[in-house]
């Protein structure tokens, strides 16, 4: 039974906005408290605006080295014995390292298994609004269901949150939105390869998008043999399900700027054997994780429909899986992809690039003002930068450094590699227009990104995002879970935040 759009979705959360602090009988209605102070503004060893103040201020824990302190609890003294949660950090500290502390603010809220639970920020004046969010984010996040199996399962929790001393602000219904969109992509990477088949993947899009008055449409195997995607084809050969296809959500805008849309392109390989060149045990346990790509393509989509963008987007999801049977492709095979590009297959496991090519030149045919695509695609790039940043690269250079300050300002981080032209020379085929990559592994993130970089072309402004965050044991910034949904916030900073959609 293929799995259900509704499985995935935030559970209802009530949220009361109150431009007065906390008072102590709002606080004592409160089965968990969080309170986030500000480590430079606030010299004294009290909280004095705060009910229970002098209490807070004994236990709260300075930062040490760190820009951000380790949280700590303390019960408070009234019949509920609610839970005050502390922390403290410096000004200073970057959004990254504010959002691993929300993260563990919240994990202490969970322990308690409270459902009223009150936020305080102290003394981070203009910044508080920011702060808030954070924390926002952070609850939202733990509060996203994900897949169970268990006999026994716990009924998710339904939140009722009390923000004090803050406007009500459109930081938070973004918040919201992103948590909305996060939520879904992380539920889809954590779904086991058994329950997401591409099947099973279009048909709980086609719910979603009914539900959510999305576009949907759908090019299967037939449909794109008649288009000529032969590097999409090629992959998955080896599937004797012939599920796979290209599947498009559509986002319009009911009023507002007409226009050409943004198009969001995702790798979603629903399980990655490797093919032919079969991966190890070890190497394959996550694969059906490589689905992500497109499952944050998705939950971007989502997110900026949610907040009712004032233009047009569209979600390229190439959804496919990577198996071996006699018919799967090969190394040598000579493949074509849809704008007639030739291809020598050298490493089956190299699938992504393939399914990405055909799909980055179908979304280029419609014009689209900007195309950025998201990708489990490379270990070299987990390799080079670990699993707490992700990959950027783009044909547009001088967005560099705002794509790198987007990073920063967002929490979900992003560093470039170099793209010159020379690098191609290893992608040299002697019998075909370009190999898919080179025997040697030597960066392949950059070689991967070459070699999507041609089905774009130049004149299309383009972003690649290689996910080396996607997956994280024990999770990333202000997501508790290995998957963890990177691409979403990011994207939308850079969309909203940016103006990047304006080009
Ligand atoms: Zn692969």
């Amino acid at each position: 039974m293929s799995p259900k759009h509704d499985a995935a979705m935030l559970p209802p959360t009530k949220m009361d906005v109150s431009t007065a602090p906390a008072d102590r009988a709002a606080v004592d209605r409160l089965g968990a408290w969080i309170v986030l102070s500000c480590e430079r503004t606030r010299r004294r060893r009290r909280s004095p605006d705060l009910p229970y103040g002098a209490l807070l201020g004994r236990r709260l824990r300075r930062p040490g080295s760190e820009d951000a302190g380790e949280p700590c609890t303390l019960d408070l003294p009234n019949a509920r014995g609610t839970r005050a949660v502390l922390a403290a950090a410096r000004a200073e500290a970057s959004t990254f390292e504010l959002l691993g502390l929300a993260r563990r603010l919240v994990g202490l809220v969970w322990d308690t298994g409270a459902q009223d639970v009150g936020v305080s920020v102290e003394g981070w004046g203009e910044a508080g609004e920011r702060i808030m969010e954070i924390v926002l984010s952070a609850l939202l996040a733990k509060a996203a269901p994900m897949p169970c199996y268990k006999r026994e399962r716990r009924p998710a929790r339904t939140l009722r949150l009390r923000l004090f001393g803050c406007d009500a602000s459109p930081a938070f219904a973004r918040a919201f939105a992103e948590a909305g969109g996060n939520a879904v992509a992380r539920y889809l990477a954590a779904l086991p390869p058994n329950e997401l088949t591409p099947g099973h993947y279009r048909e709980f899009l086609a719910g979603l998008a009914a539900e959510q008055r999305l576009g949907f449409e759908f090019l299967d195997v037939a449909a794109l043999k008649r288009r000529g995607a032969g590097a999409f084809l090629a992959v998955v050969r080896g599937s004797p399900a012939g599920d796979a296809g290209i599947a498009k959500i559509s986002y319009r805008p009911a009023r507002g700027r007409r226009g050409a849309p943004v198009a969001l392109v995702g790798k979603g390989i629903c399980f990655d054997t490797g093919g032919v060149n079969l991966k190890s045990h070890r190497h394959m346990l996550d694969m059906h994780e490589d689905m992500a790509g497109s499952a944050i393509a998705l939950g971007t989509l989502l997110a900026l429909a949610k907040l009712e963008v004032d233009f047009a987007v569209d979600a390229w999801l190439a959804i496919a899986a990577n198996h071996i049977g006699p018919e799967a492709y090969q190394p040598h095979d000579i493949v074509t992809a849809v704008d007639g590009t030739t291809i020598e297959i050298v490493h089956t496991d190299a699938e992504g690039r393939l399914v990405l090519a055909d799909t980055l030149a179908l979304a280029a045919r419609t014009k689209p003002r900007l195309v950025i695509d998201y990708a489990t695609l490379t270990g070299t790039c987990i390799y080079s930068l670990g699993r707490s940043y992700s990959g950027v690269f783009t044909n547009r250079e001088d967005w560099l450094p705002l794509l790198v300050e987007t990073g920063r300002a967002s929490g979900e981080r992003v560093w470039p590699f170099p793209q010159d032209a020379d690098y191609d020379k290893s992608l040299e085929s002697t019998i075909a227009d370009v190999k898919q990559c080179a025997v040697e592994g030597d960066a392949d993130q950059i070689l991967a990104a070459r070699f999507l970089s041609r089905f774009v072309g130049s004149e299309l402004p383009w972003i690649h995002l290689d996910l080396a965050a996607a997956h994280r044991k024990g999770g990333l910034a202000h997501v508790p879970t290995d998957a963890t949904g990177f691409g979403v916030r990011y994207t939308c900073s850079l969309l909203l935040d940016r103006g990047l959609t304006l080009g």
